[in-house]
């Protein structure tokens, strides 16, 4: 491993192209795909190194596997970047390529799954409906009363959240974008209704361009230059167990509501470890990063039930993080059409980990002006100025 010594940032040097606030699950790969452009890029984080907010909370899983063209498309980049960085780069991010596996019990599950399988296939995912003996084959152990198939995606898969965003930083770094950490935006600064820079607790850094990449905490900053960003801190869990020997590859998703919950996803990790997560019902909005007693009886108890011979394994460490939501469960990438110079690149739901580095490279050339035909598709299903109506399938 090698590591890049970043451009050293003189203080006092404060004049950039841009400047990207949070060192995240966007802001990392955006900065990366905008070092390419040849801008003057500044990425400042409260924290005091990359991917330290909410993208060390994901679990990693990483899909093209959505109902969207714009998801479906940036999904399609990300899974190329995530699986070929390696080949690449060199950086060993521990990329896993075992699919995604919905299992299915109800006719809901089903008539919701095969409905999205015709633009799934049309956007160029490799999925189909398979049969129970298929989905048992995948994930061995799993019961088999009742079950009526599922679907596959053989191309998704699972990287390290840590070790990928370090990557993405050290390639950054070489590229020539400067990064300031442990330094805490008070404000985004602005003069006659445009972006001017922002002001840190160690003083003002200038720019026109700010792209807003602070995840869960986007309101807050927006509403330093009186704008409204709809995203709000949702609560999520996750936990990780002891290593077995490996004896499935894919992440299982189970789509079925319980009590207090909606969906479950876990997978097992290169070494051997069960990563899993529970999406509460109903949400529980907020910013507590405190892990709760109702979390693993109420998972486990149904990661159990849908594959009883895990019942075996011991719970190494439980966490929890937030979910940056937006209203519709999509995210926001655009430019802000009341304060020029503001770019969106937030609101990523449970979902920002895997569609970054596709994101990134979209927003990059958005803020480049220099645009691709399917980038419109993306901009337009992920515009900050949408109408908030709808609720993708696969949220
Ligand atoms: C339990 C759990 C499991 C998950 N599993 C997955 C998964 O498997 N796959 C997936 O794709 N996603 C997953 N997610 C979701 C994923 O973690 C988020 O969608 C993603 O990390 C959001 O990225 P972001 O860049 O918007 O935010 P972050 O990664 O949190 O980055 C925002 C950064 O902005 C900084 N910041 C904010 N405000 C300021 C300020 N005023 N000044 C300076 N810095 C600031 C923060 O310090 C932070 O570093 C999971 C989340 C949780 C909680």
């Amino acid at each position: 491993m090698f590591w890049p010594v970043c451009r050293e940032v003189v203080r006092g040097m404060n004049n950039y192209d841009v400047i990207i606030a949070g060192a995240g699950s966007l802001g990392v790969p955006t900065a990366l795909a905008l070092g390419d452009t040849g801008a003057r890029v500044l990425v400042a984080d409260a924290r005091p190194s990359p991917g330290q907010g909410e993208n060390k909370h994901a679990i990693g899983g990483i899909r093209a596997t959505h109902s969207t063209p714009g998801k479906i498309l940036c999904g399609l980049r990300s899974l190329e970047i995530f699986s070929t960085w390696q080949a690449e780069h060199g950086d060993n991010i521990e990329w896993l390529e075992g699919g995604y596996l919905f299992p299915v019990y109800r006719k809901a599950e089903e008539t919701a799954l095969k409905g999205i399988l015709p633009i799934q296939k049309k956007y160029g995912l490799d999925i189909d409906f398979i049969g129970p003996e298929a989905v048992a084959a995948r994930m061995p152990g799993i019961v088999t009363a009742g079950l009526k198939g599922g679907t596959f995606s053989p191309g998704d898969g699972s990287a390290s959240p840590l070790l990928a965003i370090n990557a993405f930083y050290r390639k950054a770094c070489t590229k020539g974008v400067d990064f300031r950490f442990n330094e805490k935006i008070r404000r985004i600064t602005t003069e006659s209704g445009r972006v001017t820079g922002i002001e840190t607790d160690r003083g003002k850094i200038a720019a026109p361009v700010v792209v807003d990449a602070a995840g869960a905490y986007s309101r807050p900053l927006g509403k330093t230059a009186g704008i409204d960003i709809p995203v709000v801190p949702d609560s999520h869990e996750g936990a990780i167990t002891e290593p077995v020997e490996p004896f499935f590859t894919c992440m299982v998703v189970d789509l079925r509501p319980g009590e207090g919950s909606k969906n479950y996803y876990f997978y097992q990790n290169l070494h051997g470890q069960v990563v899993f997560c529970i999406t509460p019902d109903p949400p529980i909005i907020g910013t507590d990063h405190r892990e709760t007693s109702i979390f693993l009886p109420q998972v486990c108890k149904r990661m159990v039930g849908l594959v009883p011979r895990l019942k075996n394994i011991r719970v190494r460490r439980v966490w929890r993080g937030l979910y940056p939501m937006s209203p519709d469960g999509a995210p926001l990438v655009g430019w802000n059409s009341r304060l020029a110079g503001l770019f969106h690149v937030t609101g990523m739901c449970g979902q920002g980990y895997m569609l970054g580095p596709g994101i990134g490279e979209v927003a990059a050339r958005a803020i480049n002006a220099a645009g691709r035909e399917s980038d419109a598709v993306i901009l337009r299903e992920f515009s900050p100025d949408r109408e908030f109506g709808g609720e993708e399938t696969l949220k």
